[in-house]
């Protein structure tokens, strides 16, 4: 088996799924799945997500509705079109690009979600349910993670996890999950002491960070399972380019399997935004999807 973990592979083989479940859906329940997406402001790479996340909507069979609001938009008019979407019966799953604009809180705007259509999974209700082991909705890129683990690894229970980054949105959850699947977690973060020490303990490690190529192959146990979260843009040898917050070549060289960056967890993220969706239009009409 190729050390590398396939993540475009995989984000295909999850679409395909979600596709044929949304067709079902459609011929036996007459439910169409359908995600709204907000984008406020002009952001470039925000600006191709959303494209992105419209397409591929629309190719697994569902409901595409995108709302662009100009960055003087108020954090009211926001609230409103929130309302409007919540109360809307052909919207299933809800989306607001972040980041927003500094004068909108961004609490404010995900908690008015309706957290039966949020499928960011950062509403505090479903991040409530993640942590204390409820069905709630689960962040896509952790979700994207767990997966790609368990399909490589199977049975993750007593595996040493070690996920480097606390944000709400990856690290967090991903810690969550882990634990869901009984590893022994520890969190690492900018105030642990010997960071080397403590990945070199994971036979899971998780690398969410935002530092290019941060961590070296030896901070890595030989034959440990390395998930580089990362997308980082730099420059090298004048060009621009992708890379994770692993150094590659060396962590390939120790580890029994590792995503690349690009096509390891990326893909999964917006694959998993499609399962996401279809899982909460079921849910909101209480249909139990077929396995
Ligand atoms: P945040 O900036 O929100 O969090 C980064 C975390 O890394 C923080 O908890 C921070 O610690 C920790 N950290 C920073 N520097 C160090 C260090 N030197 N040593 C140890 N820990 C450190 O980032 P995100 O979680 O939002 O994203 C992480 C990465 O994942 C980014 O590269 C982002 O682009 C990528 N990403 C990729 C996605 C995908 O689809 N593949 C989706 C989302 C993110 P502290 O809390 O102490 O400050």
């Amino acid at each position: 088996m190729s050390k590398v973990i396939d993540g475009k592979a995989f984000a295909e083989s999850v679409r395909q799924d979600v596709a044929k479940q949304v067709a079902w859906l459609k011929d036996e329940h007459d439910i169409t799945p359908g995600l709204a997406v907000v984008l406020v402001g002009e952001d470039p790479a925000s600006q191709v997500y959303v494209r992105n996340k419209g397409i591929q909507t629309k190719a697994a069979g569902m409901n595409s509705y995108e709302h662009k609001l100009d960055t003087s938009v108020t954090e009211d008019e926001l609230l409103a079109l929130i309302n409007t979407l919540n109360n809307d019966s052909s919207v299933h799953g809800i989306l607001v690009q972040l980041p927003l604009p500094s004068h909108i809180e961004e609490s404010a705007v995900i908690d008015a979600i309706d957290y039966r259509k949020d499928v960011d999974g950062f509403h505090l209700t479903n991040v409530g349910l993640l942590n204390t082991g409820g069905d709630g909705v689960v962040p896509c890129t952790p979700l994207g993670c767990i997966m790609m683990l368990k399909d490589r690894l199977g049975d993750l229970s007593g595996k040493n996890a070690v996920v480097v980054g606390r944000s709400n949105i990856v690290g967090k959850p991903m810690a969550a999950l882990l634990l869901k699947e009984s590893c022994t977690v520890t969190i690492a973060h900018s105030r642990t002491q010997d960071l080397p020490a403590v990945c070199r303990e994971a036979d899971i490690l998780v690398a969410a960070v935002g530092r290019p190529e941060m961590v070296p192959g030896d901070w890595v146990k030989p034959g440990a399972t390395v998930i580089d979260v990362g997308i980082n843009r730099i420059e090298r040898d004048g060009k621009t380019k992708l890379v994770g917050d692993v150094d590659y070549a060396s962590c390939e060289a120790v580890a029994s399997a590792i995503t690349p960056v690009p096509g390891g967890v990326g893909p999964m993220t917006i694959a998993c935004l499609l399962h996401n969706t279809l899982q909460q239009a079921a849910r909101l009409h209480g249909v139990t999807l077929p396995e």
